[in-house]
């Protein structure tokens, strides 16, 4: 077996993180490709690395003196060195990398060093190979990262290395200069080694033990699930449901390979798999649930709205053409309902507004805003009968009142529209409702 393995930040932020990650790497000889963040928090409150890179760049940039700001990254890496007892010594490396910025190389450079400088300390804690990632990861001249280029490239290169550590976030661009993903793009590049490996698994490791049916922001502990299908998996980051970088699904996902989350902290834990497809049934009808607050609902209604020809296309033109981006539609026979982003009309309301009373002439026209909108999603749902149901006598049990409904053709979600305000309370009962009472 190959595996990938991609260490977020928490899991690299001190010495004692790194023997943790070295003990887990050790238990397992299939874990031979070591994709690492920069150091990240060590506690609450504290400073990522990369925001100390942004930072000190920023004031090089701007001709201030970074000499302090970057002797504080570097006693981050020192300090880690030091707890790992390794005879090995960062001075030259920030040597370059004050020349670098004193020379304004670009803040990808900068952030990129992050990862870079954490990969050589893990190489040498580990005895595996480095890579650096500028070499194998390209981007076109238009900034886009060159999937198939960059997979021949990495799959020709790790060829020659049995175990290497390939620094996560950053490649480049055919001239070597550094470009980094968005953030958090960490989670991309253990993607991209892994379907270049043709791995069995991509583990992912971070410092939650596994993808949560529902945000702990809104539910104390919620239950960790067990297996999600990309497709679920899209369906709730959408909604805001975070634990992956959302690129990284991509290059995995083309090449069948499963993502494991798991726990550095808690490594006995399964954590959650991520799979293309899979026979398993959830352990409840649902998945997961997600939802986010700010949504805002355009009503239109007008007279035999059914039998005017194009009516909906003039409609949705309007909102193109002042480049809103439309969330949910739900229609009936002479009225039509857009749903949209509150923050992003706000700023065109009244072209929006006027722009549709010049393209249909509606009968009436209204726009109502705080509304939140909540996906309940689970493969389970399409062979369980009464899902909504139970999903809308939760709700009316709450006290809360649907405003709008829409399920997916492929039912694998449905979605639910409420007052902002009650928002906490709608994912509540339909949490308790599908798993509480289930425990
Ligand atoms: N270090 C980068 C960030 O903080 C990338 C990553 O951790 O994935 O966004």
């Amino acid at each position: 077996m190959k595996k990938v393995v991609k260490f977020g930040g928490s899991s690299l932020a001190s010495a004692e993180q790194f023997q943790k990650v070295g003990n887990i790497i050790r238990a397992d000889e299939d874990r031979r490709y070591v994709v690492p963040s920069a150091p990240g928090k060590r506690f609450d409150g504290d400073t990522k690395v990369t925001d100390m890179l942004y930072d000190c760049y920023a004031a090089a940039e701007a001709g201030e003196d970074f000499t302090e700001k970057l002797q504080n990254i570097k006693a981050r890496y020192d300090a880690i060195i030091e707890g790992l007892k390794l005879d090995y010594s960062l001075d030259e490396e920030f040597e370059i990398i004050k020349k670098n910025f004193a020379e304004k190389s670009g803040s990808d450079y900068a952030a990129s060093r992050g990862e870079y400088l954490n990969g050589k300390i893990l190489a040498e804690y580990l005895g595996y190979d480095f890579i650096d990632a500028a070499e194998v990861i390209l981007f076109d001249e238009d900034g886009a990262f060159d999937a198939e280029y960059t997979n021949r490239k990495m799959a020709k290169r790790l060829k020659k290395h049995e175990h290497a550590v390939i620094p996560g976030f950053y490649g480049a661009y055919a001239d070597g200069k550094i470009k980094t993903f968005s953030r958090g793009g960490s989670d991309i590049t253990g993607s991209i080694v892994a379907r270049a490996l043709k791995a069995d698994l991509y583990e992912n490791w971070t410092d939650v033990s596994g993808f949560l049916v529902t945000d702990p922001h809104l539910i104390r502990n919620p239950q960790v699930v067990d297996v999600i299908t990309y497709r679920e998996l899209r369906e709730l980051a959408y909604m805001g449901a975070a634990v992956l970088h959302d690129e990284a699904i991509f290059p995995v996902r083309k090449a069948g390979i499963p993502i494991n989350i798991r726990n550095t902290n808690r490594p006995e834990d399964p954590g959650t798999m991520i799979v293309a497809t899979t026979s398993q049934k959830s352990r409840w009808t649902i998945t997961g649930i997600a939802g986010k607050k700010g949504f805002a609902a355009v009503t239109i209604d007008k007279d035999l709205m059914n039998a005017e020809v194009g009516f909906c296309r003039k409609v949705l033109t309007v909102f193109e053409d002042n480049g809103i981006s439309i969330e949910h539609m739900p229609s009936g026979i002479d009225t039509m309902c857009v749903f949209v982003d509150q923050e992003v009309l706000q700023e065109k309301e009244q072209l929006v507004l006027s722009g549709i009373q010049r393209a249909v002439e509606p009968d009436t026209l209204e726009v109502q805003a705080d509304i939140a909108l909540i996906a309940v999603v689970g493969r389970g749902m399409r062979q369980t009968r009464g899902t909504a149901g139970r999903i809308f006598s939760a709700l009316a049990h709450a006290n809360v009142n649907c405003r709008m409904i829409d399920q997916g053709s492929s039912e694998l979600n449905i979605i639910i529209g409420v007052k902002n305000d009650d928002f906490e309370k709608a994912v509540q009962a339909i949490y308790d409702i599908f798993i509480t009472t289930q425990l």
